[in-house]
C-alpha cells in the first residue's frame, strides 16, 4: 500500500482541483473534508492520515490502497500503528463505484470496528471511467451503460439506488450521515460528530458537471435542489441520539423542485411524464422511508 498523504507542513489538498472539472462538487467536498479533519486535528494537536481516490477527488494527489479496497486499507493501517504505538485519525474519501466494488470490505470494516471515517462523494458514477452505472446510479439517470436509465434494453426495469449510508449503520458503525455541500453548517457539524464518533460514514451528494449534463457554474444549485426537492434527504444517525432528519422535506413543493432539479440535467432529457411520476413516487417512498426510520430508532429514553 502507497502512504500517505498530508503533514502540517505540505498540505496538497489545498491545490487538489489540478485536472478536474471546474465546478466539480466531488472536488469541493473533498477540499471540505479535508479542511475540517485538519481544523480538528490541530485542536487535538494530531497529524490525520487521509486516503481515497476517486473521480473529483484530487486523482494524482491522494493515495490508495486499490480499488475497492479502502476499508481494509484503513483497518490494516489501524492495526499497524495500535502495534507501534501510534494516535492519529485515519479518514477515506472515495466515490461510489469504489463502494460498489467494496461493498464487502466496506462492511466488514465497520464489523470490525477500527475508529476511522468514511466520507463517501457520490456522484451516481463511474465518472472517471466513461460514466457507467453504479448502484447508486438514480432510476432513469442516462449513464453510459444504461441508455435510457433502465437495466436491460429499452423497456428495462427501473432500479432505485442502494442506500449505503444506512446499510453501513447496521454494520456496526457509530455514526452515518448524509450531507450536501451546499448545506455546509449541516456538513461541518457532520464531519464533526463523526470525529467523536468512530468509525463514522458520511455519504455525500456530489452532482457530476460532466456525466449528469448540467453547466459548471450550476453546481451549488444543483446540489441545493437536489436536497430540497427529497431526491437526496439528509439525515444522521448516531449511536445514543437515534435517527434524525436534519433538513426539512415539503412534500407539497417536490413535484414542482423535483422538476426543476430533472431538467437541469441532460442525463434526464429522455424522460417522459410518466417516467417523472415513477420518480416522484420513488421520492415519497424514500421520504417515507426517512420518517420511518426517525419513528423507529429514537434515542433512547
Ligand atoms: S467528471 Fe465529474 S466527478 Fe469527475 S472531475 Fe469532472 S465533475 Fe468531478
Amino acid at each position: 500500500m502507497k502512504m500517505i498523504l498530508e503533514t502540517k507542513d505540505a498540505r496538497p489538498h489545498k491545490n487538489i482541483d489540478a485536472g478536474q472539472c471546474p465546478g466539480c462538487p466531488s472536488n469541493l467536498t473533498t477540499k471540505l473534508v479535508m479542511e475540517l479533519v485538519f481544523q480538528v486535528c490541530e485542536e487535538r494537536g494530531q497529524d490525520p492520515i487521509i486516503f481515497g481516490q476517486g473521480c473529483g477527488i484530487g486523482r494524482d494527489i491522494m493515495h490508495r490502497s486499490g480499488i475497492g479496497t479502502h476499508d481494509s486499507g484503513a483497518v490494516g493501517m489501524h492495526a499497524a500503528m495500535e502495534m507501534r504505538g501510534i494516535d492519529r485519525p485515519l479518514v477515506v474519501i472515495d466515490g461510489d463505484g469504489q463502494i460498489d466494488m467494496g461493498m464487502d470490505d466496506l462492511s466488514g470494516g465497520f464489523q470490525y470496528g477500527a475508529p476511522y471515517l468514511h466520507v463517501v462523494c457520490d456522484n451516481q458514477s463511474f465518472a472517471a471511467s466513461g460514466t457507467h452505472a453504479t448502484g447508486m446510479t438514480d432510476m432513469f439517470a442516462k449513464v453510459s451503460t444504461r441508455e435510457n436509465g433502465r437495466i436491460g434494453g429499452p423497456n428495462g426495469r427501473v432500479q432505485p439506488r442502494k442506500q449505503p449510508a444506512m446499510m453501513v449503520k447496521f454494520s456496526g458503525a457509530h455514526y452515518t450521515a448524509t450531507a450536501s455541500p451546499a448545506f455546509f453548517r449541516d456538513f461541518e457539524r457532520k464531519v464533526n460528530t463523526a470525529l467523536d464518533n468512530l468509525p463514522a460514514f458520511i455519504q455525500v451528494f456530489a452532482p457530476c458537471t460532466l456525466s449528469w449534463g448540467y453547466d459548471d457554474q450550476d453546481s451549488f444549485s444543483i446540489t441545493k435542489l437536489g436536497t430540497d426537492c427529497g431526491i437526496w434527504p439528509l439525515w444522521e444517525w448516531a449511536d445514543g441520539t437515534g435517527f434524525r432528519r436534519t433538513h426539512d422535506y415539503n412534500e407539497s413543493k417536490m413535484p414542482e423542485q423535483l422538476r426543476a432539479y430533472l431538467d437541469m440535467q441532460r442525463r434526464y432529457a429522455h424522460v417522459t411524464p410518466d417516467d417523472v411520476e415513477v420518480i416522484e413516487r420513488y421520492v415519497r417512498d424514500l421520504n417515507s422511508l426517512v420518517d420511518k426510520m426517525t419513528r423507529s430508532f429514537q434515542a433512547p429514553a
